[in-house]
C-alpha cells in the first residue's frame, strides 16, 4: 500500500514476534476514516480493521495499520463534549482504581495519566492527594481540562512526549492502549517516567472474554478506534517487553447513566432524546460486563 497514512506491520506489536498470518477482513473503510469514527462515544460498533494475528501471543491488530502521525492528526481534531456528560458514571469507574494505586504505589506521589481525555481522573486523584500530570491527543480534551477543571493537560503523542524519567510513583492508561499502533513504545515509555518499584495501571478489553465471544461481530468493543484487541497472553508479553511484573489482575466494571446506554442503541434514540433523558441521565448503571483486564503491573528494581 502506497497511502502514507497507513503501513504494513512486519512484527507483532504486542510481543515482537515475526509469525503473523492475515485474521480476519476489515469491514471499515480506513481510506474514510475521521475524527468523529474514532472519539470515545462513538457508536460504530461492529467496524473493525483488516486485522493480523501473531502466531506466538494471539494478539490482534490492524494490518494495514494507520501510521503514528496519521492516527496522532486525527485525535488532534478529536471533539467529544458527550464524554464529559458521563462525568459521574466515568468518575465511578476511575475511583477504584486510585485506590488500588494507592496501596500498590511506592508512595502516594505524582501520578500520570495516559489518554487522560478531559482530566477527570486526574481531577479525582488530585482530590485524593496526588500531583497530577497527563497528557491527551486531543486539542479540544487537554482546553477542556485546563479550562473546566484548572490541570494543565499535555497535548501530543506519550510516545514522543518530553517527560522526566523516573519521575512519577504512578501511570494510568485506562482504554489506551488498543488506540495506539506503538504498543511496545507506549509501555516502555510508561517504564521511563516511573520510578523504580512505580506502578503501571491498564485497563483494556479482553478479546477473549465471555461477552466477547458470546457477542461475537456484535462487541460493543470492536470499533474503528481500536487498532489492537488484547489477550491475557499478549497483554502479558507486551508488559514484559518493558521490563514490568503483573502484581494484581482484576476485571474491570463499567458505570454508565441509563441514558447514555440508551443512546448508544439507535433505535431508541428518539427516547433517549425526548424529555426523559434528563431523568435517565441521573440514573446509574453498573455494569459488571467483566470483558476488559484491569491489570496493575510495577516497574522492577533492577530496570
Ligand atoms: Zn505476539
Amino acid at each position: 500500500m502506497s497511502d502514507l497514512r497507513f503501513e504494513r506491520i512486519g512484527r507483532c506489536p504486542a510481543c515482537g514476534g515475526p509469525r503473523l498470518r492475515p485474521a480476519r477482513p476489515g469491514t471499515l473503510d480506513a481510506a474514510a476514516l475521521n475524527p468523529e469514527a474514532i472519539k470515545i462515544t462513538d457508536s460504530e460498533y461492529g467496524k473493525v480493521w483488516d486485522l493480523a494475528a501473531c502466531l506466538d501471543c494471539g494478539h490482534l491488530f490492524a494490518d494495514p495499520s494507520p501510521r503514528p502521525a496519521f492516527i496522532a492528526a486525527l485525535y488532534e481534531a478529536v471533539e467529544d463534549p458527550l464524554y464529559d456528560a458521563e462525568a459521574e458514571g466515568r468518575s465511578k469507574n476511575f475511583a477504584p482504581i486510585l485506590r488500588r494505586l494507592a496501596r500498590l504505589a511506592p508512595a502516594r506521589g505524582k501520578l500520570f495519566d495516559v489518554g487522560a481525555a478531559t482530566g477527570l481522573l486526574l481531577d479525582l486523584a488530585r482530590r485524593d492527594g496526588w500531583r497530577v500530570d497527563g497528557i491527551d491527543a486531543s486539542a479540544w480534551a487537554a482546553r477542556w481540562a485546563a479550562e473546566r477543571r484548572g490541570i494543565p493537560l499535555r497535548q501530543g503523542a506519550f510516545e514522543e512526549a518530553d517527560l522526566p524519567a523516573g519521575g512519577y510513583q504512578a501511570v494510568t492508561m485506562i482504554d489506551l492502549i488498543e488506540h495506539t499502533p506503538t504498543p511496545r513504545a507506549a509501555v516502555a515509555k510508561a517504564a521511563s517516567i516511573l520510578v523504580p518499584g512505580g506502578v503501571l495501571a491498564l485497563v483494556t478489553p479482553d478479546i477473549h472474554s465471555p461477552l466477547a465471544v458470546l457477542a461475537g461481530r456484535r462487541w460493543w468493543h470492536l470499533r474503528p478506534g481500536h487498532l489492537a484487541y488484547f489477550s491475557r497472553a499478549s497483554l502479558d508479553a507486551l508488559l514484559a517487553s518493558a521490563g514490568f511484573r503483573v502484581v494484581l489482575r482484576r476485571r474491570y466494571a463499567w458505570t454508565f447513566s441509563a441514558h447514555y446506554l440508551v443512546s448508544r442503541f439507535s433505535l431508541l434514540a428518539g427516547f433517549a432524546a425526548s424529555r426523559s433523558s434528563s431523568f435517565l441521565k441521573r440514573i446509574q448503571i453498573k455494569l459488571a460486563l467483566r470483558d476488559s483486564f484491569e491489570i496493575y503491573a510495577v516497574k522492577d528494581n533492577t530496570t
